[in-house]
């Protein structure tokens, strides 16, 4: 299970408690281990979270004013703050709250007076799934064979970029990359040797392209998609050189091409302001006209939308 290096940020625990005394007590226990924020109402918790989001919140369920539930369902509304796990410390006798509160969304429930070698032993539980979840949830997004974003990652990037485009009415730049005469590199060195060179052509391209608002992402068998915000036809044009270029410097073989001597890709290259209503399709649609030109045209080239 996941080990707390010295070296690794100490993940960051909110406690929500009206009476002070149950802060201290808590907060002085856990201080060694973790980073500590304290409220003394569900309202400043609020506020807090605003700012800072914490790994794990422990939340007094009767509190003036806000109670523990409602802050619960807040925090669960709210897709940057659903994912933190809420532990409820509740008084004794209170078996109806604990119920509610698992049925808020709450991943556990603690009774005063706590024992404090439980209360920890729970805290490092629930972090060590929130750490496992989110695993799972990057994994999710990445391509099984080469490692980097898949298809879903893709369409959600896009949906995020194309978004704001509309709004600043700004323009999204699409190349659409394809590996040149590839079933004839399977067929003649075989589906590994081929599943090798994808990976070597996925990592390629995706180093070719770091813009944190990038996403160079896997788009289908043997193509690439490479997405990128602010990004004019020509500028977009200039990063399809260096694209291609990145592939045919990995120098890979391929003597049944007639592209080349080596593995290579075509790519199509498309740029455009979206309009009002207009969905991303038509940015993929163009990148693909471009993309079969470039096939038509030779391979081992780029062709922009433009001149389709
Ligand atoms: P073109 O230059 O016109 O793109 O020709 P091509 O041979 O690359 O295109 P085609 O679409 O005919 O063939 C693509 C091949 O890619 C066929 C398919 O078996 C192979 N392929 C798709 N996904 C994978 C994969 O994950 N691993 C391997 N090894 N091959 C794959
Ligand atoms: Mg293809
Ligand atoms: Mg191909």
């Amino acid at each position: 299970m996941m080990e707390l290096t010295p070296q690794e940020p100490k993940a960051t625990l909110l406690v929500v408690d009206d009476m002070p005394a149950n802060i201290h007590l808590l907060a002085t226990s856990l201080l060694e281990e973790y980073e500590i924020l304290v409220a003394t109402s569900g309202e400043d918790a609020l506020e807090l979270i605003q700012d800072r989001l914490p790994d794990l919140i422990l939340l007094d369920v009767i509190m003036p004013g806000m109670t523990g539930h409602e802050v619960c369902q807040r925090l669960k509304k709210d897709p940057r703050t659903q994912g933190i796990p809420i532990i409820f410390i509740t008084g004794q006798n209170e078996e109806s709250d604990e119920i509610e509160g698992l049925k808020l969304g709450a991943v556990d429930y603690i009774t005063k007076p706590f024992s404090l070698p439980i209360v920890m032993a729970r805290i490092r539980t629930h972090l060590e799934l929130k750490h496992y979840r989110d695993l799972l949830e990057n994994l999710s997004y990445l391509d099984g064979l080469t490692g980097i974003p898949n298809r879903r990652r893709f369409t959600e990037h896009l949906d995020f970029v194309w978004s704001q485009a509309q709004r600043q009415r700004t323009p999204v730049a699409a190349i659409l990359m394809d590996v040149d005469h590839f079933k004839a590199f399977n067929d003649n060195y075989g589906h590994q040797a081929g599943d090798e060179c994808l990976t070597c052509v996925a990592k390629a391209v995706a180093n070719t392209e770091r813009r944190t608002t990038s996403l160079v992402a896997r788009y289908g068998g043997e193509e690439f998609i490479c997405i990128v915000p602010l990004l004019d036809l020509q500028e977009a044009a200039g990063l399809a050189e260096r694209l291609r270029m990145s592939v045919v410097a990995l120098a890979l073989p391929h003597g049944f091409s007639s592209a080349a001597s080596h593995v290579s890709i075509s790519l199509g290259v498309a740029s455009k302001v979206p309009k009002v209503g207009e969905s991303w399709s038509a940015l993929l649609e163009q990148a693909d006209e471009a993309l079969y030109k470039a096939k038509q045209t030779g391979r081992n080239r780029a062709f922009l939308a433009e001149c389709v």
